[in-house]
């Protein structure tokens, strides 16, 4: 039986009845013998996609299928981070209708994501970087995103507490978009994964896909470890694992496998309000509705498909926060992980179709796909249901590093551990 709908009533009701009248937010399901559409990978972009396929395009006959359990890949392992203050024209659209899309979720899917609008602010150091910022500032308003440049006093005013002066590398400034912020990241799991069981489609956890049935260059299957599914159209969501899993297909792709880990501190008073991130290094922190201070910095440096990182990384990101705001210094940390990063040569995702009919790839997120996957399921959908990709989404094509089209937002080159 589908979940409850999510409202006061029922919440008033169960407060009566001794909380007895909750359903499972979606079904154990076990899988049929063919599907039109199977999903490698119940992470966050692919349960939006089979939300999208089912609600937007009418495609209901899905499968979901899941190696761990709903939110045990990197959808549950980020630092929550959403923004669209992104540079170049491949990238502002997309990322924007994200955001758009991050501000209608709960309604749309009715589950309390946690959408915090609370600010995202990229802190300068020099002349040269205020430039850049201004060049993407000015970029966001000419795609009609909302960015604001700050000087020191701007930033003063928000956080008079940070390390201005006498720092390595002193405040000068900041690029802050308002409407940045955090999103609750398993909540997004829980949430896709019940709206999309709700219009009919199979999440099937504790299933690995192991290899593909191809026939005459056409998908005809997949092979599991609870035996074939036959579908129509597969699409791999698989994050950090893309390459392993597309190299069951004989695909070599252009992507690399990093660790990216993250921290969080004991709970403490509230005292940072949105997410401000240091320009001199890589360091990125917000605080938790908990009140866990929540940063994260650099990956580690070598190809690892270990859920775990090393000690050179941990230093490097606690000094940058020193750096930044020594008041810190004394909290507390209460736990770090890691997740896979799928590092793409330019640093910018793929979506799109692959050379075996039939099979389509969404990858290459890097450490940057949460806030991506409202965007993310809504063009995979499109391309899967449509064969043809959503318009902002052209960019994200797989031959592009071939064609030497690439989308280097940070200019690094193809060096996946330094996007
Ligand atoms: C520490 C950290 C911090 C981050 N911070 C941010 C941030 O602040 N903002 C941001 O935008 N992004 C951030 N990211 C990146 C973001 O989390 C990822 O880019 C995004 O979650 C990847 O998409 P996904 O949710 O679909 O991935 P996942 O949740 O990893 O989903 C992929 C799923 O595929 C499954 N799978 C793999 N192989 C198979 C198989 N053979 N058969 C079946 N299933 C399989 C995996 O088990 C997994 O559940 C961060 C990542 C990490 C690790």
């Amino acid at each position: 039986m589908a979940s409850n709908r999510y409202s006061i009533l029922p919440v008033l009701l169960e407060a009566f009845r001794g909380q007895t009248g909750w359903r499972p937010a979606w079904r154990k399901a076990t899988p049929k013998p063919a599907y039109d559409v199977v999903l490698v990978g119940a992470g966050g972009h692919g349960l939006a996609t089979a939300y999208y396929l089912a609600k937007r395009y009418g495609i209901k006959n899905i499968a979901v299928v899941e190696k761990g359990w709903v939110g045990s890949g990197n959808i549950g392992r980020n630092t929550t981070i959403v923004r669209s203050n992104y540079l170049l024209p491949g990238n502002v659209p997309f990322y924007e209708t994200s955001m758009k899309l991050w501000e209608g979720l709960e309604q749309d899917i009715n589950y309390n994501a946690m959408v915090s609008q609370r600010g995202i602010l990229n802190l300068y150091h020099s002349d040269g970087q205020r430039d850049s910022y201004a060049r993407r500032g000015n970029s966001m308003r000419m795609h009609g995103v909302d960015a604001e440049l700050l000087d020191d006093e701007g930033v003063r005013a928000m956080y008079p507490w940070l390390n201005f002066n006498d720092a390595r590398f002193p405040i000068k400034g900041g690029l802050l978009q308002k409407r940045g912020g955090t999103v609750r990241h398993d909540a997004v799991a829980w949430g896709y994964a019940r709206a999309a069981d709700q219009l009919g489609v199979d999440i099937i956890e504790n299933t690995e896909v192991t290899g593909f049935r191809i026939d005459n260059g056409r998908i005809s299957g997949v092979e599991t470890s609870s035996g074939f599914i036959a579908a129509k159209k597969v699409g791999l969501t698989c994050a950090g694992n893309s390459s392993r899993v597309a190299a069951l297909a004989g695909l070599n792709l252009p992507i690399e496998s990093h660790v990216l880990q993250a921290f969080v501190s004991e709970g403490i008073k509230p005292f940072i309000d949105g997410v401000v991130t240091f320009g001199a290094g890589h360091f990125y922190i917000s605080q938790s509705d908990k009140g866990g201070l929540v940063f994260g910095g650099d990956l580690d440096g070598y190809n690892s498909y270990a859920q775990r990182g090393n000690l050179p990384v941990v230093e490097d990101v606690i000094e940058g926060g020193m750096a930044l705001m020594p008041r810190i210094g004394r909290v507390r940390l209460l736990r770090s992980w890691g997740g896979i990063m799928d590092m793409s040569m330019d640093g910018s995702p793929i979506i799109d179709q692959t050379p075996i009919n039939g099979l389509y790839i969404n990858a290459g997120w890097c450490y940057g796909g949460f806030k991506a996957t409202p965007a993310s399921g809504l063009c995979f959908a499109h391309l899967i249901a449509k064969n043809e990709p959503h318009e902002v989404a052209r960019s994200y094509r797989l031959d592009r590093f071939r064609t030497g089209h690439m989308i280097d937002e940070k200019g690094m080159g193809n060096q996946p551990n330094l996007h």
